[in-house]
């Protein structure tokens, strides 16, 4: 579901974020018999001249493979699932540097086309495991449905329907969109930390949850195909319920950290710190 772009700061302050986690421990997200995606293999877009491109590429490759898929694994495959999440891969990326210079988008008529003729043209080797996190060049707004990102969204993630494309067994394929944060109001509500480190925080929302629920975008109302969700009309989706939650892991291969949103624990009604 969308990461909503808020007037708050990201780093809430200890005591505000102690009554903040308590008040989520009422929260559960449901299993609708979906499908979740086990092994996720996440293939960036860069749309434009994306800021940070080469770290976000690194980033993707450290995420996968973190403690942030094993809280998945542990908290949302079998049971009730009978599927099981476990580490992805990044297996590469496309940059578009030549791109249109529009800079407002809309969902269905510019990204949702453009991201099928990628497919299309074999740039993009889709299977039932694939994410396709689109990041975009600054100040390119992306139109979805009735929200704006920037505007009214951080980000989102939605489902692309390839049946028309005849790829054996493939006829969906997971998405995410994000935005450059330092556009408009993006730069103020979505994160107090770095630019780039709102970005991965942004970026792990959405990834885990097309994860659990890679369908969404198919869903009518409450019921299959949808994965891990809420209907209470509050919760939404695991990223949705940590919203605002961050913590940074260490990348012990890269030496280095990165920052990420953490992960609900839906068994213990609370939020992982990984
Ligand atoms: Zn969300």
């Amino acid at each position: 579901m969308q990461h909503a772009l808020a007037l708050v700061l990201l780093l809430i302050p200890y005591l505000a974020l102690a009554r903040e986690l308590k008040k989520r421990a009422t929260l559960k997200v449901s299993y609708f018999s979906g499908p979740i995606i086990q092994q996720v293999q996440v293939f960036p877009v860069y749309y434009g001249q994306v800021t940070n491109q080469p770290l976000l590429d690194q980033f993707y490759q450290f995420v996968v493979k973190s403690s942030v898929m094993d809280v998945l694994g542990k908290e949302y495959s079998w049971p009730p699932t009978n599927q099981f999440i476990s580490h992805g891969s990044w297996i590469g990326s496309y940059i578009d540097a030549n791109v249109s210079s529009a800079t407002a988008l809309d969902d269905r008529t510019n990204v949702q086309p453009y991201l099928k003729g990628l497919i299309a043209q074999g740039l993009i080797n889709v299977t039932l495991n694939t994410y396709i996190p689109v990041h975009f060049a600054p100040a390119i707004k992306i139109t979805h449905l009735k929200t704006t990102t920037c505007v009214d969204v951080c980000g989102y993630h939605d489902t692309l329907d390839i049946r028309d494309l005849g790829i054996p067994g493939v006829s969906y394929v997971a998405y995410g969109i994000i935005p450059d944060l330092s556009t408009d109001a993006c730069a103020q509500g979505c994160g107090s930390a770095s630019e780039f480190e709102n970005t991965c925080v942004t970026a792990t929302h959405e990834l885990t949850e097309a994860v659990t629920n890679p369908l969404f975008g198919l869903a009518t109302g409450g019921r299959w195909p949808l994965a891990w969700y809420s209907t209470n009309g509050v919760v939404g989706e695991i990223g949705d319920i940590c919203q605002n939650v961050v913590t940074t892991l260490k990348d012990e291969w890269r030496n280095t950290t990165w920052m990420v949103q953490t992960v609900w624990s839906n068994s213990e009604q609370k939020v992982t710190f990984l």
